[in-house]
């Protein structure tokens, strides 16, 4: 035990090893040793707490790790949240269907902090050398990032939507006493409606739904009192262009580049070929010279 309080995980774990080859009652608590000392070593894995759950669940009484006194079942119950808020934060999908779904698994799991562990500080955390928070406060980060998840993909849909998942968010990182500028500004961006200057349609949702687009808004334009000069950025170097005009400049003007570009590689691929006939007859002609 003098090697978990120096922290030298590798050499005690040799000696639980020897302990289970013993067996007996030391045996089970040496097994457990291991599993917390792995979950030390790789503490982003959610299959090593997995696996810490499961022994601790077996273990009724109490007893120390290093400095720490650790209550079991308390343990594995901290464990099998930290297992499953990891696996959710794993989860991969862009489409709104499976953001909507990781942001409420998040939801789902910052409940289970909220009610399982309430204000006691995690254990587990302090064990393994990662953040300790209370469970209340593990709960905040938790929901924000389900907020946040939720929104990104409501974004697409319903960009009001998204900046009101985006307030509550902002209200986890206020409490938990973060600026939260990153959404604030979302919610901004997302709230924001305009007109196209093209089409005239409506949008809201800058950044998604439409763009600012580079451009010139002469003198004479900015006084004509156009409902349109309403949609365009303060300082009248772009307009505001909504996503389908936007993208279909972009399409046509690449395609437009291409054509140009492929041009331009044929003559240049035309004058190199003439340039090497002709050093070749050059090169004949003074051979001949000679
Ligand atoms: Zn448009």
């Amino acid at each position: 035990m003098d090697l978990v309080k120096r922290k030298e995980y590798a050499k005690a774990r040799k000696n639980f090893e020897k302990t289970i080859e013993k067996g007996g009652r030391e045996a089970t608590l040496a097994g457990i040793y291991i599993d917390i000392i792995d979950a030390c070593l790789d503490n982003n894995n959610p299959a090593r707490y997995a696996k810490l759950a499961s022994s601790l669940e077996r273990e009724t009484g109490g007893f120390e790790f290093g400095l720490t006194e650790i209550d079991p079942q308390k343990l594995a119950k901290e464990c099998r949240l930290l297992a499953e808020r990891i696996d959710i934060s794993r989860m991969q999908g862009s489409t709104p269907a499976a953001l909507e779904e990781k942001g409420n698994r998040f939801l789902d799991v910052a409940r289970k902090y909220q009610s399982q562990i309430g204000n006691d500080s995690l254990k587990i955390s302090e064990i393994v050398g990662i953040q300790v928070n209370t469970g209340i406060k593990e709960a905040l980060h938790i929901q924000a990032w389900g907020y946040e998840s939720i929104a990104s993909g409501t974004v697409l849909t319903d960009p009001k939507r998204a900046a009101e998942l985006l307030q509550n968010a902002y209200a986890c990182r206020k409490q938990l006493g973060q600026d939260g500028q990153r959404d604030l500004d979302l919610i901004k961006a997302y709230s924001k409606s305009v007109k196209c200057w093209i089409c005239g349609r409506p949008s809201t949702g800058e950044g998604v739904h439409f763009l600012a687009m580079p451009s010139d808004i002469s003198p004479f334009m900015r006084s004509s009192g156009d409902d349109l000069l309403k949609s365009a950025p303060g300082d009248y170097n772009s307009v505001y262009v909504c996503r389908p005009c936007y993208t279909s400049i972009s399409r046509r003007s690449d395609e437009i580049a291409r054509e140009y570009h492929e041009r331009a590689m044929q003559e240049m691929m035309a004058m190199e070929a003439r340039l090497r006939a002709e050093i070749r007859s050059i090169g004949a002609y003074s051979a001949m010279r000679r």
